[in-house]
């Protein structure tokens, strides 16, 4: 009997040390295949980043590890708009004019939408036509399923991923309405924040925060009739973008307009991504925002770890709803409830 569990416990750690060996090496394939700028293992380690299955999780958290210092080597675009604004065809317009001057480029996406909606918007094949058979670009959508958080995270060990296989340009994309831009501004050097002329910011949607995030605003649609209009919007966000506080790192939020069906401006929205990467690299802001991003990535990291800890320990599934209704109905200061909740969780009496 004892001989019997001995030996499969025995089995048992030679089938965990042949898949360590086994994991190990797939990750070391996908990393030498990142590393070589082969699409299809980048697209296979983003698709095991998106994964909810341990085993893959872990593949995954490997690959990037290993792919990290090689990452890094970019500027990162964070582009946002309402639906319909002309973010596809931007990217479309702005991915063609950098391939062109051999420039890689990747295009990303958080769509909070994509979760609610079982289909993401990125994900649709008529966007993008020309970019996403170009072979300097690679196009990957927003992942269909999952919290916006974990497709956020996703995304940002994406873009290292991107870096390591040769990717100069990171552009990600979301709809500009709510939470997903405060956590792609978290992952970017730069964030621009496309505009409709003719249509009032609250009718756009888009919020005094959002504004305030913007490096640049350009105002898209400027052709035919429409293009008077759009310069005279751009003058407005221009002055009111001026009323916003001096920021730190000295940038000043650039404004102006584009047409992205005319191809129209779009250099103009290169050189103003341009001159803010050397000007932020010359005062020492760029790698500042980077080291500063890591740290709040990983202390967000830390948060939602504890988190999930807490409302999976058994003792706070079992009590939870209790100690809720009890401070609900005013039997229990919320002070106390928490104070009951922490003491089960760290498995200590009351006092
Ligand atoms: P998205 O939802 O922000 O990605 O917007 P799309 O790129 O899908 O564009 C929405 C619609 O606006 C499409 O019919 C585009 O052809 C059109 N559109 C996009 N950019 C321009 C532009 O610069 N000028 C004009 N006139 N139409 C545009």
């Amino acid at each position: 009997m004892e001989k019997s569990n001995a030996n499969s416990a025995r089995e048992k750690a030679i089938e965990k040390f042949l898949k360590s060996q086994q994991e190990s090496q797939n990750s070391d394939e996908l990393v030498k295949g990142i590393l070589g700028g082969n699409q299809g293992a980048l697209a296979k380690a983003i698709t095991l980043l998106e994964s909810t299955n341990p085993a893959h999780i872990t593949l995954a958290s490997e690959v990037v590890q290993k792919c990290l210092q090689h990452s890094g080597n970019s500027i990162r675009i964070g582009i946002t708009g309402v639906p319909g604004v002309g973010k596809s065809t931007f990217i479309e317009a702005f991915g063609t004019l950098l391939t062109s001057q051999g420039i890689k480029v990747a295009v990303l996406a958080v769509d909070p939408s994509s979760s609610v909606n079982k289909g993401s918007i990125l994900g649709d094949k008529t966007r993008m036509e020309n970019l996403s058979t170009n072979p300097l670009a690679f196009i990957r959508p927003s992942p269909s399923s999952g919290s916006l958080g974990g497709v956020a995270n996703a995304t940002r060990e994406s873009i290292l991923l991107c870096e390591a296989a040769g990717f100069q340009v990171i552009i990600v994309e979301t709809v500009g309405v709510g939470q997903s831009e405060y956590l792609v501004k978290e992952m970017v050097d730069f964030f621009l924040l496309l505009m409709l002329s003719g249509a009032g910011d609250e009718i756009q949607g888009i919020k005094r925060g959002i504004m305030e995030m913007a490096d640049a605003l350009f105002v898209n649609k400027a052709d035919g009739e429409n293009k008077i209009l759009a310069q005279k919007a751009a003058q407005a966000y221009s002055n009111a973008l001026h009323l916003f506080p001096a920021r730190e790192d000295g940038w000043i939020p650039q404004t102006g307009v584009c047409s992205a069906l005319k191809e129209d401006g779009i250099e103009q929205v290169w050189e103003v991504i341009s001159t803010f990467k050397k000007d932020q690299i010359s005062n020492k802001e760029f790698y500042k925002r980077r080291q500063y991003q890591s740290k709040s990535w990983l202390m967000n990291q830390v948060n939602g770890a504890l988190k999930n800890q807490f409302f999976s320990h058994p003792l706070i599934q079992k009590n939870l709803d209790q100690i809720i209704a009890q401070v609900v109905s005013g039997a229990k200061t919320p002070y106390a409830g928490s104070q009951e909740l922490m003491s089960l969780f760290l498995d200590k009496p009351t006092n």
